[in-house]
């Protein structure tokens, strides 16, 4: 028994690994204003960028130690260093532009709308926002800090730990995609680890974002599939799906970076998934955790796939996130990013209640859900 637990332990902390102690979520109730129209989506978007800005620009000031103890990690060696290192110089070009976009609708005495032309005029105007510029937006202040102080957290963590850990805070170069390439106020929905069993989530799900009009990427698992179809459930998987896409997440939810047999899991399921979808699959592929390894970039290409991860997590999966905790968390984060790739889960029910609250709040804002079918031919 005790052998067991031991097993057990051993395995979800391999599993959840680059996970992090605390997760983010935001409390949306603390902005005062509708994200009604595209001015207001950018006032809320400035809003968070500086908030996000003003945490990493602090984070700088801590050294290796002081870092190493805040993300709770046993090493930090020259590679996690570099990686950090990388990651905020990627973030700094990417707030700037984020935040030249989100300018452009400024008008006179509007706030959050100091101009800052580069990355360096970005930091500074972030390191000066310590209060809310008017009492209206001191609730949302205190609890942006907050937030984005934990979430930063989250991705300095994944960043330290990439050169040992891969994840989806980085990519191998031009052939994989994480969402970051999509142009300004454009999303993309994706749920992994289905299909669940009929009539369960996947179903419900499905049912939902076709009553609001969208599609979504389904990365499901080989062997969750050919369990459905030895089920007699074969033949239905096509018109199950219709209107969406479906694409591999391997044939077993395991690290594709470690696991001996992963070039097969990858051959296999995208053989299954492509058989069984018809004109629905996409030549798309998941890993698990995010997890491949650094040289499998020439495998994916002689395949015809592409690695396809994710920039913005709703982190579903988590025991310890509600809907509302999801909710609040997804909508900070598209302000931040203002375009990307979203992380759902179609083996839980919390997108199904998390995504009309999300549409509900974003409505008139100019934001638009592409379309997976196009998604596909981008990069
Ligand atoms: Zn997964």
């Amino acid at each position: 028994m005790l052998l067991l637990v031991f097993a057990v332990l051993s395995a979800s902390a391999v599993a959840h690994a680059a996970g992090p102690s605390q997760v983010a979520s935001a409390d949306r109730a603390t902005w005062p204003d509708p994200i009604d129209s595209p001015t207001a989506f950018d006032r809320a978007s400035r809003a968070e960028i500086l908030a996000f800005a003003h945490e990493l620009a602090l984070s700088e000031s801590l050294d290796d130690t002081d870092l190493t103890a805040r993300l709770r990690l046993k090493q930090f060696g020259l590679a996690s260093r570099a990686s950090v290192d990388k990651l905020r110089a990627r973030y700094w070009q990417r707030l700037a532009a984020n935040y030249r976009l989100a300018s452009r609708s400024c008008r006179e005495r509007e706030a959050f709308c100091e101009p800052a032309a580069d990355a360096e005029a970005l930091r500074k105007r972030a390191l000066a926002l310590q209060t809310a510029p008017q009492p209206a937006y001191a609730a949302w202040r205190a609890d942006a800090a907050r937030f984005h102080r934990i979430y930063l957290d989250e991705l300095l963590r994944l960043a330290a730990l990439f050169p040992r850990v891969s994840s989806e805070i980085d990519t191998y170069g031009d052939g994989e995609l994480d969402g970051s390439e999509l142009p300004d106020r454009r999303f993309l929905l994706t749920f992994d680890d289905g299909p669940s069993a009929a009539g369960g989530s996947t179903d419900k799900l499905l049912a939902t974002l076709r009553e609001h009009k969208l599609d979504a990427t389904f990365f499901v698992l080989g062997l969750s599939l050919q369990r459905q179809a030895d089920a007699g459930a074969a033949g239905r998987t096509a018109q199950r799906y219709a209107g969406m896409c479906l694409a591999s997440h391997g044939w077993e939810h395991q690290s594709h970076s470690r696991w001996p047999q992963w070039q097969d899991s990858v051959t296999r399921s995208s053989a299954l998934i492509k058989a069984q979808a018809g004109s629905a699959y996409v030549p798309l592929f998941r890993p698990p955790y995010g997890q491949r390894r650094a040289d499998s970039g020439e495998f994916f290409r002689q395949q015809g796939l592409r690695v396809a991860l994710w920039s913005i997590d709703s982190q579903d999966w988590n025991a310890k996130m509600t809907p509302a905790d999801i909710q609040g968390r997804l909508l900070s984060l598209m302000l931040l990013w203002r375009h990307g790739t979203i992380l759902f889960h179609d083996i839980h029910d919390k997108a199904r209640i998390a995504l009309p609250w999300l549409l509900r709040q974003t409505r008139g804002a100019g934001l638009e859900w592409i379309g997976c079918q196009e998604y596909r031919g981008r990069g």
